[in-house]
Parts: C-alpha cells; sequence; structure tokens
C-alpha cells in the first residue's frame, strides 16, 4: 500500500480520528451513560452505530464484498467529498474529470480548493487513455469516472477502463451510481487487485431511497480505514440505517420496479423515436434518457408549462439540443409521450 500512502494527504495518514463513545461498544451493555444522551427512550434518543454493522453485513452479503471494503455515506455525494478531502491537498492538487460527466465532481473540487483538469470523452462517450494519461502530472490525485454515465447513460468499455486504472498513477474513482440499470456488471470485482480502485454506489435510485441518503464506497480496505477516520462519527442516522435495513429485506418491492423501469424506458424510447422534433436517443444502462431535439430550449419549455420538468444538458460537452428524461411512472411517462406528441 505505499504507492497509495504516497497519495493521501500527510496530515491525515496520520490523523488520530475521533473515538466516539458508541465505536466499542455500540448495543453491547445495560446501561448506557457514557455520550450524554437522553435515557427516555423514544427509538431516536440513541446515537447510531458509528460502523453500521448490520446494514454493512447486509450490503457485504448482497454485494459478495468484505465489510471491510465498504464505506456507508450520506449519499454517495458524501464519499465522494471525503475521498477529495482525504487526498487532495487544498489550493495544490488536481483531479481529472472526463466530461460530459457527474457535475458534483467540478462542485466538490471547487468547494475544496481543488483544481480541474479535463480529458472529454469521445463523441461516443468513451474515454481515450491516452487524452487522460496526457493530463496527469504531479499534483493530480484522483480520476473520476461515471459508469452508467450521467448526463448520457452509456457504460464505459471495459477494456478501456482497465486500462486507465493500471496505467494512471493516482486514484481512479468509478461512479456507479445507476450500475443497477445496466446489463453490465460494472467494476467492484477490481476492488481486491487493483490498489488505487474505489468505486461508488448508491441507494438512491434502482433502490428508491434518495430521501434517506445513503450510499457506499468499496476499496481495499486500507483506503475504507483512512475514508472512516475522516467521516463524521455518526454519518449514517438511525432512521436511515433502519429503514434501509427494511428496504434492503424487500427484495421483491426492488425487482418489480426495476422491471417496470426497464420496459418503461424502452417504452418511452420507442414512442420518442417516433417523434420528428426528436433527433437522437442515446443508448442508455441507466433509468434516464438523453435525447437530442431539434430546438432543446423550447420543447424545455414547452414540457416545464405543461408541468413537466425534464433537465436541460445542452450546454454539456457534446451534448448540445439534449435533454435528460428521467424514467416515471407508467402512468407520468404516457403523459409526457401525450403532451410530445402534441
Ligand atoms: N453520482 C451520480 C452519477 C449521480 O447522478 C448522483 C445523483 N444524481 C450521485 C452520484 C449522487 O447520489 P447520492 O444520492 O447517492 O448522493
Amino acid at each position: 500500500m505505499k504507492e497509495i500512502e504516497r497519495l493521501i494527504r500527510p496530515e491525515l495518514l496520520n490523523l488520530k480520528p475521533y473515538s466516539s463513545a458508541r465505536s466499542e461498544f455500540h448495543g453491547q451493555a445495560d446501561i448506557f451513560v457514557d455520550a450524554n444522551e437522553n435515557p427516555f427512550e423514544n427509538k431516536i434518543n440513541r446515537y447510531p452505530d458509528p460502523l453500521q454493522k448490520e446494514l454493512k453485513s447486509k450490503i457485504s452479503e448482497m454485494k459478495g464484498v468484505d465489510p471491510s471494503c465498504i464505506f456507508l455515506g450520506n449519499g454517495s455525494d458524501e464519499a465522494l467529498d471525503l475521498i477529495f478531502r482525504l487526498f487532495c491537498i487544498p489550493g495544490k492538487d488536481e483531479v481529472i474529470i472526463t466530461p460530459p460527466t457527474y457535475g458534483m465532481y467540478k462542485v466538490l473540487a471547487n468547494i475544496n480548493n481543488i483544481f480541474v483538469k479535463e480529458a472529454a470523452l469521445t463523441t461516443d462517450f468513451q474515454i481515450v487513455v491516452d487524452s487522460i494519461l496526457k493530463q496527469y502530472d504531479r499534483e493530480t490525485k484522483i480520476l473520476f469516472l461515471c459508469s452508467p454515465n450521467n448526463p448520457v447513460g452509456n457504460v464505459l468499455n471495459r477494456e478501456d477502463v482497465i486500462n486507465i486504472i493500471d496505467q494512471f498513477p493516482g486514484i481512479v474513482v468509478i461512479d456507479e451510481a445507476y450500475i443497477d440499470f445496466s446489463a453490465t456488471s460494472g467494476f467492484l470485482d477490481l476492488i481486491n487487485e487493483k490498489p488505487n480502485l474505489i468505486i461508488t454506489q448508491t441507494f438512491s435510485k434502482a433502490w428508491g431511497m434518495a430521501g434517506i441518503r445513503l450510499g457506499m464506497a468499496f476499496s481495499n480496505p486500507f483506503i475504507i480505514d483512512q475514508i472512516n477516520k475522516i467521516k463524521p462519527p455518526y454519518n449514517i442516522n438511525v432512521l436511515t440505517q433502519k429503514v434501509a435495513l427494511e428496504k434492503l429485506n424487500d427484495e421483491e418491492t426492488f425487482k418489480k420496479n426495476l422491471a417496470s423501469l426497464k420496459s418503461e424506458k424502452l417504452k418511452l424510447a420507442a414512442e420518442l423515436d417516433k417523434m420528428d422534433v426528436v433527433k437522437k436517443i442515446y443508448e442508455s444502462d441507466a433509468n434516464f434518457l438523453l435525447v437530442k431535439f431539434d430546438d432543446a430550449d423550447h420543447y424545455y419549455k414547452y414540457l416545464l408549462d405543461h408541468g413537466i420538468v425534464v433537465r436541460n444538458r445542452s450546454n454539456q460537452f457534446h451534448c448540445k439540443g439534449c435533454l435528460r428524461i428521467t424514467i416515471g411512472t407508467p402512468e407520468e411517462n404516457d403523459k409526457l409521450i401525450k403532451i410530445l406528441k402534441k
């Protein structure tokens, strides 16, 4: 792990983390008078398990990954933010992103005062290994990839990704927020053999839990330990841990909703394809479609005037004229189709 240690901010490598009252004894005594809580039971009077052992054990089983390789965050956005803070020295270090991509990488870089370099995707929205390597220099700490990519929905070519993980001298983060919708299984199988790889995933999308804010990062135990050291002690609250466990045990609902979203995506794509105003529908392994219109701004406003909010991605690289449309319920999709047909 020497080559990874070198990438971590030195002051954090030696950081003595906050020792929360419950890290050691969570749930393992009769009387807890150690954390200045209110003793009167109301289901939420106690601090949550800071290491989320029960939830991690469920996720470990689902994903086939050891609990020591799992970090849980307040949404995967928190995981991404902590990854920035673990590796990048503010005002000095930089990261590489591959536009068009998820907007938070740049925002988090700006918040943390980290420079951003860009290595654009091809017109087929694939990475170019050489142009990423060309952007690399000594201050580059992290490369952010997103697969399936937002805002397009395509998955990155596996061979290219493995190639860049092997050649990139910094950390490679692959954001797999939409992986549950994909026909491919993503890159989770690589975390134990590629020491510089971190994968992020979320329960906000396919699992339908955006409201409780629960995201994951997967990596080797060394990196996961380092992220855990710098996280807020009780970042996953009691209600989130409880509801997540309930939902994760209800696989039937998950599968039913997932099947609906997949078939609705096909239906929506087929209907949009018949419309003259639609110029192109991009291949998507996610729960949205990037759609090129003959006049995106006009249709954005037209839909808004009819009570439908889509995302205008026209100003993003390679996305001129495009709106990003999330797959809704069958009724919502029918309504959108009907209004567009008018
Ligand atoms: N990554 C991507 C690519 C996303 O699109 C999103 C949400 N829009 C996130 C991460 C953040 O998800 P979370 O709700 O887990 O913070």
